[in-house]
């Protein structure tokens, strides 16, 4: 048997049918905000990601899914979704007037996986183009709390940092690389090579053994020249008005070389759900204009896992309005019309195609979670009228066996319904 590639997962039944719910009240929030959809290929140019996400980062050290097509270019599998949208707004002038994107697609990262952890993980970002003040930061992290907060999730702790312009990560660099210098040889292999490549990196190290050393490092929000200290503050002053609560914490800052000034993670249980961040030179340094930007992306797996962990959903399932039963050839050619014609008008309906006794029927029925269930049989087509069952509550109705008569029973009981919520 070939079994799914290490990493990946299908997603199908109810937690599709749960995936296609949060991803529907995720773009009715961007598109409250007046944030428009972009969809960009799944395969990049490599020397996007080189430029972008940086030659050191460990996505494209380690993680990239890179091939040759047959005409011997090196192409990439997007391990993340802010570079293709900045390829594409350059590509198709979208930056002149200022721009607002969002983007649901899948990514890819050969990374050992584990719990939350994929090798093809979805991502759901947003991004803000043309815009340098803090305001629109703001705007974006209330963008990403409103979906958390819709959402209903809990105990999500947000984390925000400034990680300054070029200047002040320049200082800083030398400032931490003073510090890391005495203790070098006792920090893991990938931070002794940070260290020479990007030092502000070996702050995001995960391994204890490295953590150890790093709770006195020097603090890369006392290295922020004025603009960026002032932008920084105003955040925050916003953030409060906007009563968001946050944490600022100065070991935040990313694995991806983009960003600069404010980098933000929403976290739970120490997992990092959403990341974003300020990325003030990317639009330029991959050959368009100087546009300012900032985002972020969740990853919706995480998203999902919380989700499910909290219990939020949980009646989240693809729901029939009416199963309908039947007995035999001539019941089910009337069972198979009444179905048509009530899907036509926008019923969910499934009905009996094959030969099953009642039981068989009645336990379809309920896994396909239906609210009500009918049974045609000689008597019912002879009387030309039905039973119909409520499954929950266990109430049977009478109903008249024709079109009409059926959907105004459905559209009084889902009137009933949608009065009493
Ligand atoms: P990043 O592009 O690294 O900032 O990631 C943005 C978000 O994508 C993270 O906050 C995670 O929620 C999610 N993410 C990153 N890598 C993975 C992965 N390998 N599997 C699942 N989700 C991921």
């Amino acid at each position: 048997m070939i079994k799914s590639v290490r990493g990946t997962k299908d997603i199908f039944a109810d937690e599709a049918y749960l995936w296609n719910q949060i991803e529907s009240i995720i773009k009715n929030i961007f598109f409250g905000f007046n944030f428009f959809e972009i969809r960009t290929p799944v395969f990049e140019h490599t020397e996007l990601f080189l430029r972008s996400v940086g030659e050191n980062s460990d996505i494209v050290q380690k993680e990239m899914y890179t091939f040759q097509d047959k005409s011997g270019r090196s192409l990439t599998l997007k391990p993340e979704g802010t570079a293709a949208v900045v390829r594409a707004g350059i590509e198709h002038n979208l930056f002149d007037a200022y721009q607002k994107l969002f983007y649901i697609s899948p990514a890819f990262r050969y990374e050992r996986p584990q719990n939350g952890r994929y090798r093809e993980f979805y991502q759901c970002g947003a991004e803000f183009f043309g815009c340098e003040n803090s305001e629109c930061d703001a705007e974006i992290i209330f963008l990403a709390d409103k979906i958390l907060r819709d959402l209903g999730l809990k105990n999500i702790n947000l984390k925000i940092n400034s990680i300054g312009c070029k200047n002040c990560r320049q200082k800083y660099n030398s400032e931490l690389k003073n510090f890391v210098r005495v203790n070098l040889q006792d920090f893991c292999s990938d931070c002794q090579k940070r260290f020479a490549t990007n030092p502000l990196r070996i702050l995001d190290c995960k391994k204890e053994s490295c953590k150890k050393f790093l709770s006195d490092a020097p603090n890369i929000l006392d290295f922020l020249c004025d603009d960026c200290k002032n932008h920084f503050e105003r955040l925050k002053n916003l953030l409060d008005k906007l009563k968001i609560n946050f944490e600022v914490d100065n070991k935040i800052v990313r694995g991806l070389d983009y960003y600069t000034r404010s980098v933000f993670e929403f976290i739970y249980n120490d997992i990092a759900i959403c990341g974003g961040g300020r990325y003030d030179n990317l639009v330029f340094e991959l050959g368009g204009k100087k546009i300012p930007a900032v985002g972020f992306g969740f990853g919706m797996e995480r998203l999902i896992s919380v989700i499910k962990e909290q219990n939020l959903f949980c009646d989240c399932k693809n729901r029939l309005d009416l199963f309908i039963g039947n007995m035999d050839f001539e019941s089910r050619e009337k069972a198979f019309l009444l179905m048509n014609y009530l899907r036509a008008e926008n019923f969910k309906i499934e009905y009996n195609n094959q030969e099953r006794g009642i039981k068989s029927q009645l336990k379809n029925a309920l896994r396909l979670n239906t609210k009500f269930f009918m049974i045609i049989g000689d008597e019912e087509l002879k009387n030309n009228v039905a039973k119909i069952k409520n499954l929950e509550s266990k109430k049977e109705y009478e109903v008249g066996l024709n079109e009409d008569e059926i959907k105004k029973f459905l559209l009084e009981r889902k009137s009933l319904e949608e009065k009493s919520l």
